[in-house]
């Protein structure tokens, strides 16, 4: 299933930047190459949606879309900057580290973060201490497996199964593929179930 629409909204590299908190919003984050320009792409059936706003010395801001599901209200999707979080550089981790953490701690419309994981690297470092920076801060996250078509069929379910085990989630993550567009169902009711949950208290 696509969305019905989806749009290009604003980028912004700061506060006074984000568009006003009108809609329920979810969050991706992934390290650089995870997957996520292109999966966003396939669930808003747009080849280039999530690739417009990356121009060169764009990378680093927040970019939102709003996009209307395929079943429910409309929602934004909001593209975190990808990074490798632990090991870049400590001058770039300082310049990501207080936008992303400040949109994460104080944003009222966002439901939750959506942590995008190679299905066949599975979780590493990386991704476990942002599910822990997650938790500190209160925010419902959901994990999905990308490029799992890279995965033999009788692997995709155990990959799963363990990363859920080894990120301490809620529920079983997601398997994506955005070539064969296997598991988009599954990423939408991931996000569903993210909205449904209404505001953090
Ligand atoms: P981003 O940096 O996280 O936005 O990653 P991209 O969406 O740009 O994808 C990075 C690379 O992985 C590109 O070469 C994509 O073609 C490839 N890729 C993305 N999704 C898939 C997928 O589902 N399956 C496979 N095999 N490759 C993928």
């Amino acid at each position: 299933m696509r969305a019905r629409s989806a749009r290009f909204v604003t980028s912004a590299a700061d506060p006074a930047g984000f568009p006003p908190p009108d809609l329920p919003e979810v969050a991706f984050a992934g390290r650089s190459n995870v997957g996520k320009s292109s999966l966003i792409n396939a669930l808003c059936g747009a080849a280039n949606l999530a690739k417009t706003s990356r121009t060169p010395g764009r990378t680093r801001l927040l970019n939102w879309f709003r996009v209307a599901p395929p079943k429910g209200e409309p929602l934004h999707f909001v593209d975190l900057p990808g990074y490798g979080y632990a090991r870049v550089p400590r001058a770039v981790r300082q310049g990501w580290r207080p936008l992303v953490e400040g949109y994460l701690r104080d944003r009222s419309a966002l439901r939750g973060v959506v942590v995008l994981v190679d299905a066949r690297r599975g979780p590493e470092e990386d991704e476990r201490d942002l599910l822990a920076w997650l938790a500190e801060l209160g925010v419902p996250a959901r994990a999905v497996l990308t490029k799992a078509d890279k995965l033999a069929k009788s692997k995709r379910k155990p990959a799963a199964l363990a990363a859920q085990r080894a990120l301490g989630l809620p529920a079983v993550p997601a398997l994506f593929s955005a070539h064969t567009r296997d598991g988009a169902d599954d990423v939408w009711r991931l996000l569903t179930s993210l909205v449904r949950q209404g505001p953090r208290q």
